[in-house]
């Protein structure tokens, strides 16, 4: 057994070249969006392989007969210890230089302990951080481990059904999903939930063609100002999602400091929070809907006339243990009873991913809790969180009485992930590394 001082040395002789290796990560723009180029994902897996097998993984590329090949390994360790699953994903979102990123998104650049770029945090940290826990082990695990890092967790993912094909690779008594982040860098918390998000697109009808403003506006059903209308019945006026019926509870863990909220979400000056209640009860359990775009004239090429036909994609987060299905009829139901004017409401589903509560009496819970109280040298809270990783249920699903353990090194203050000017802590990652590998050890002696 090896003390956490020995650890914590061992982390930290290995951080100057994993930091030259994340460097090199974020190079590769490793989006695997459709109609973004192969090769990068190519070069950012092949580059992941090398920097793990460097630190003493045996992996190999994982064909999952469509899509992006994932990184697969299996690794047995001492007789009779359990089997730990290690999770990150290799691809990014896209990084348009025009989102406003004051460097180059695919050139990492270092300020004040932080690296900047495209993916440093979401989740190229994550391989990093498994690859450094590797490197802390020498060779000597301390546990079954098998990792998965998988190439296609920001698009439509073919990892899901590939799982469910082959549950006997990728069953573990615990999941280490290196994919999230604490509050703040420096200050630990477990997540413990998930929210589920489910997707629509709500179509309105209501002329046959584009009429005359003029000649027919006034009397004939305007399809835009129709959609319109069944949006605004999604929110009350303080910005609470009240569609009836939708699954919510108060929060009771770690709460959201508002300030850094306010500085992380990027608000202007004035602009309010919306909804009522703890920040904690609004972002990770009650049911949250956004609409994230419309189908509509650009201002730009705006006739003059009375619109036929409109179309929205609404997202939903629900809270954890909800049943994602079940909330997105709920929806449906209420997007075609709200519509105003007896236009022709059709509502398509696109996705149904479902929320995720952790398990906290097990014994890799209480491990990576006191590992994490060990590595900060502070005492760990639970947050939750508000995004979703379907995958998280899925493994859920096979192994069920597997425990879950979520953390990483997002940091929610500054990482910025999906947005411009991502960024990572350096020193984060590496407590994140101590964290780690004391928890598999934990769960090796136990
Ligand atoms: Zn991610």
């Amino acid at each position: 057994m090896m003390t956490p001082e020995e650890v914590r040395s061992r982390a930290k002789a290995l951080m100057p070249q994993l930091t030259e290796d994340l460097k090199d990560l974020v190079s590769h723009a490793s989006c695997s969006f459709p109609g973004y180029p192969v090769e990068p994902v190519t070069n950012m897996r092949r580059a992941s392989m090398a920097l793990l097998e460097r630190n003493g993984a045996a992996i190999r590329e994982l064909d999952l007969g469509a899509g992006k090949p994932a990184i697969y390994g299996d690794m047995p360790g001492p007789e009779g210890t359990p089997t730990v699953l290690l999770y990150a994903h290799y691809d990014v979102q896209p990084a348009p230089i025009e989102a406003g990123w004051d460097t180059d998104p695919w050139t990492a650049e270092i300020r004040d302990g932080r690296l900047y770029g495209r993916g440093a945090a979401d989740d190229k940290s994550g391989v990093i951080i498994h690859a450094g826990t590797l490197g802390v082990f020498e060779g000597q695990l301390p546990v079954n481990l098998r990792i998965l890092i998988e190439g296609e967790e920001e698009t439509v993912s073919h990892i899901g059904p590939y799982v469910d094909a082959h549950p006997e690779m990728f069953q573990a008594d615990a999941y280490v999903i290196a994919d999230m982040g604490n509050p703040a860098a420096g200050v630990p918390a477990l997540t413990t939930t998930l929210r589920g998000n489910v997707v629509c697109i709500v179509r309105v009808r209501s002329l046959r063609f584009p009429a005359h403003s003029g000649l027919f506006g006034g009397a004939a059903p305007d399809a835009l100002l129709a959609l319109i209308h069944i949006l605004a019945t999604l929110h009350d006026d303080t910005g609470d999602t009240v569609v009836s019926g939708l699954a919510k509870f108060e929060w009771s863990g770690t709460e959201m400091e508002e300030d850094s909220f306010r500085v992380a979400a990027g608000m202007v000056d004035g602009a309010e929070l919306i909804g009522s209640g703890t920040l904690g009860a609004r972002l990770w359990s009650r049911p949250a809907a956004s609409v994230i775009g419309i189908d509509a004239p650009t201002v730009k090429d705006a006739a003059n006339v009375v619109l036929p036909e409109a179309a929205a994609k609404i997202s939903m987060r629900v809270p954890p243990g909800a049943d994602s299905e079940h909330e997105l009829a709920l929806l449906i139901d209420h997007l075609k009873r709200v519509a105003p004017w007896g236009v022709e409401v059709e509502v398509e589903k696109v996705r149904v991913g479902y929320p995720f509560s952790a398990r906290m009496d097990g014994p890799a819970v209480k491990a990576a809790m006191a590992a994490l109280e060990a590595a900060y040298e502070t005492s760990s809270g639970t947050m939750g969180s508000g995004g979703s990783i379907p995958l998280v249920a899925r493994l859920q699903g096979i192994s069920p009485d597997a425990e879950v353990i979520l953390w990483g090194a997002e940091d929610i203050a500054q990482a910025k992930i999906h947005a411009s000017n991502e960024s990572v802590d350096l020193a984060e990652i590496e407590r994140l590394i101590v964290a780690q590998a004391l928890t598999l050890q934990a769960l090796g002696a136990d």
